[in-house]
């Protein structure tokens, strides 16, 4: 009978350690440098230029003109990093967080810069707005 040519193989791995990673049971395998992960955003760095918008293949970018920031639904992101090259101040980064799965494709965890959040930032915005208009009219009638 002729012997099947992997047989010494086949043999010689019976008697090895499995070499599997038996995730959730363990921890998964680290990833890279330079790993493409959820993307990060940094609202307060960010200067409104809209370049991220323009680059982005996957129309996951919102360009928000009251608050000149910019909105994420990560559940369109392709992880290409195109948006993080571009960006002249640095607002935005790739994380090495995978784990991503979720029922719900409006989960909070794939968005950047939520709805309540521009609410906050634009009631922000109009406070300081009339702070700096209460100023100058206190200003101008000291002239005066
Ligand atoms: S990583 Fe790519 S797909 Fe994801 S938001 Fe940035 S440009 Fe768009
Ligand atoms: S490229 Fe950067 S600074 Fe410009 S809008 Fe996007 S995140 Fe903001």
């Amino acid at each position: 009978m002729r012997v099947p040519p992997t047989l010494s193989a086949v043999l010689s791995n019976l008697f090895k350690k499995p070499a599997t990673n038996p995730f959730p049971a363990s921890d998964p395998v680290p990833t890279p440098e330079g790993f493409r992960g959820k993307l990060i955003y940094y609202p307060d760095k960010c200067v409104g230029c809209r370049l991220c918008v323009m680059v982005c293949p996957a129309g996951v970018i919102e360009y928000v003109p009251e608050v000149r920031k910019v909105t994420f639904w990560l559940g369109r992101c392709v992880f290409c990093q195109q948006c993080v090259d571009v960006c002249p101040v640095k607002a935005l980064e790739m994380s090495d967080e995978f784990l991503l799965a979720t029922d719900d494709k409006y989960n909070d965890n794939l968005r950047w810069f939520k709805e309540d959040e521009i609410e906050a930032l634009k009631k922000k915005l109009e406070e300081q707005k009339k702070a700096k208009e209460a100023a100058k009219k206190g200003a101008e009638s000291q002239k005066k």
